[in-house]
């Protein structure tokens, strides 16, 4: 006897495909914007990650930088809690939680999602 897990997996490899990652159910038209979104965005972030390693180590055939460490370290920073805000919300849409607020379990408002896809309170609980 083969369990629903199987199956469901079989079916989901008939269904919609997710740009970097397997699917694991279906997603609506919305989630699946919004998991676009997130992972474009995800892909930017790595980038300029990527970009502050080769800038805080300089060598051949890189200009020489003019900021401090400090600098790159508060900018480093600041993209990985961005990358961390992003996996949680692709984490939510996976998992069927996404826009849905954690403080107050209401539904986020469209507007509020499009303008910041990570959100994970509602603008009453935000304010
Ligand atoms: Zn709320």
């Amino acid at each position: 006897m083969r369990s629903n897990k199987i199956r469901a997996r079989s079916v989901a490899g008939h269904g919609t495909s997710v740009p970097g990652g397997q699917a694991t159910r279906t997603y609506s038209g919305a989630e699946w914007r919004q998991q676009y979104r997130l992972l474009g965005e995800r892909d930017r972030l790595r980038d300029q990650r990527d970009e502050l390693r080769v800038a805080a180590t300089s060598g051949p055939g890189y200009e020489p930088l003019h900021v401090t460490n400090d600098e790159v370290a508060t900018q480093a920073a600041t993209i990985k809690d961005r990358l961390a805000a992003i996996d949680k919300a692709l984490d939510r849409i996976d998992s069927g939680d996404y826009g849905v607020c954690l403080v107050c379990g209401s539904e986020i408002a469209d507007q509020r999602l499009k303008a910041l896809p990570t959100a994970e309170v509602c603008r009453k609980c935000a304010a």
